[in-house]
């Protein structure tokens, strides 16, 4: 087999067995990028082949046990800092912005020994499902180079699927990471707030934003959540809590699991394809030992429009920083207000800007308790849905998406469909729960589908055993898109 091919378990295993050298694999890898990126545009920044390579040939063949991703090329998606590597949020107000130092992630994956492929694509400052609202490009599919890999975490979710990195780091803020796992045929973890630091990760909703792994296999994702998670003092909001070892809980058991299927998730309108798939895996999950049980979330339907209230809100504060002065672009003016208009209206794209509008427009005094308030308390509403829910079951099942890949351009031009694609992720951002999207089919196109389980707040153990059980059983995972 191709080294691009092999998940993190099984490339940390060929080089501890001295079976593959660091620099081989990531000599497959870089190459892999060069044969095909050209057409799936799933990088804005490669990684010099050369540095790459020589950071690799440094590495020893027989790896090192306690470096988990000793040799592993990995892909970041571009809204986190890498000290010295360009960091642009796909926005063109970042585009020649260099941070001078390292995310709390990257810097705690060097020293699990990953090796840093480049920095992936992405909607716009994380704003978006399908990576269109790139200031730079769209994404492909690897799929289907006709579609839309998802997004924000587009550019992540299809260079893992295509192996054109062995993991990737998304970020999700109401589905970014599951929402393009799924519609590109990978594992995507959202962790639960507060589990993974933030530092170094561009803001984009603060209360909502999370980092965490997309990858092949959710073994794969059980190895980079150990590496990654833990309190850090650079981020107030991380939790100190003690890690696991995830890839221990992957016992491939589910007897006597309990995992709950809330009526609210099989809605009208979604894709009848979708819905028979993840009906059946939830079926083979019960032959497995599970058992499952009919449960309810009453507020999902406020979900979205309390999210796009707060996540706008929290960014029109979070993005007041890009004025021409700190950081990236400046556009001179007549004078500084008018630098901070010139630099703004041409650096920032349309759905930044229409986000950055809205989200004013809800903190302004006289609509603040009509819009804003209100939304905080729908969202106290939703998580007290999770509580009870939680009371009932051990994991919560539920598709991903109510579609598989869409069209590029089939939802540009109407924001509130593009909205609308986020349905079944949101509710879990504004609950702060842990969940993760794996591929539990395909539709007619050979589109992949996304199971999503969701779990209580820092119990991805439980997720990540359930996922594991039935990813092995189902094997889905082994099906690869071919370019
Ligand atoms: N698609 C959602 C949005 O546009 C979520 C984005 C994200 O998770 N970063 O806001």
């Amino acid at each position: 087999m191709e080294p691009f091919r092999l998940t993190i378990a099984e490339a940390a295993a060929a080089i501890a067995k001295n079976e593959l050298a660091p620099a081989a694999l990531a000599e497959s890898v870089f190459t892999r990028i060069e044969a095909i990126d050209g057409k799936v545009g799933a990088y804005i920044t490669v990684k010099a082949k050369d540095l790459a390579m020589e950071q690799a040939g440094r590495l020893l063949t027989g790896g090192q046990s306690d470096r988990p991703l000793y040799g592993v090329p990995m892909a970041i998606k571009d809204n986190m800092c890498i000290k010295g590597v360009r960091t642009t949020c796909a926005s063109k107000i970042l585009e020649k912005f260099i941070p001078p130092y390292d995310s709390t992630v990257t810097n705690k994956l060097d020293e699990a020994g990953y090796i840093l492929t480049g920095k992936t694509n992405l909607d716009e400052f994380a704003m978006g499902s399908s990576t269109e609202n790139s200031g730079y490009f769209t994404t492909k599919n690897p799929w289907d180079l006709s579609r839309a890999p998802g997004g924000s975490s587009g550019g992540s979710a299809a260079a893992v699927a295509a192996d054109m990195c062995i993991a990737a780091i998304g970020s999700d803020t109401g589905g970014s990471i599951r929402q393009p796992a799924s519609f590109c045929g990978v594992v995507g973890l959202k962790p639960t707030y507060g589990l993974v630091s933030r530092f170094g990760l561009v803001a984009f909703a603060s209360s909502l934003d999370q980092i965490g792994p997309i990858t092949k296999t959710v073994e794969d994702a059980a190895i980079v959540l150990s590496v990654i998670a833990g309190g850090d003092h650079k981020d107030s909001t991380s939790a100190h809590t003690d890690i696991p070892n995830y890839a221990a809980s992957l016992t491939g058991d589910l007897k006597g699991m309990k995992i709950g299927i809330p009526q609210e998730y099989f809605i009208d309108g979604m894709d009848k394809e979708v819905e028979t798939v993840v009906r059946a895996a939830i079926a083979e999950m019960e032959k497995l030992g599970a058992e499952v049980v009919s449960i309810k979330l009453p507020h999902t339907a406020y979900a979205v429009a309390a999210y796009y209230i707060i996540a706008t809100s929290e960014a029109s504060s979070n993005l007041a920083r890009y004025d021409g002065v700190k950081y990236g672009l400046r556009v001179s003016g007549s004078d500084l207000i008018d630098t901070y208009k010139e630099t703004r209206a041409r650096g920032f794209g349309q759905e930044v800007k229409r986000r950055i509008m809205l989200g004013t427009y809800a903190l302004s005094s006289g609509y603040y308790d009509a819009y804003y308030k209100k939304a905080q308390q729908v969202r106290t509403l939703i998580k007290r849905d999770f509580d009870e829910a939680f009371k009932l079951v051990d994991v919560i099942a539920t598709p991903t998406s109510p579609t598989t890949a869409f069209k590029i351009g089939e939802k540009t031009d109407d924001p509130l469909q593009m909205y609308l694609s986020d349905i079944f992720t949101i509710s879990v951002n504004l609950a702060g729960v842990p969940a993760i999207s794996i591929p539990c089919g395909f539709d007619s196109a050979n589109l992949p589908i996304g199971l999503q389980l969701i779990g209580r707040h820092f119990n991805e153990a439980a997720i990540l055993q359930a996922g594991h059980a039935y990813e092995r059983h189902a094997g889905w995972y082994k099906r690869r898109p071919s370019i």
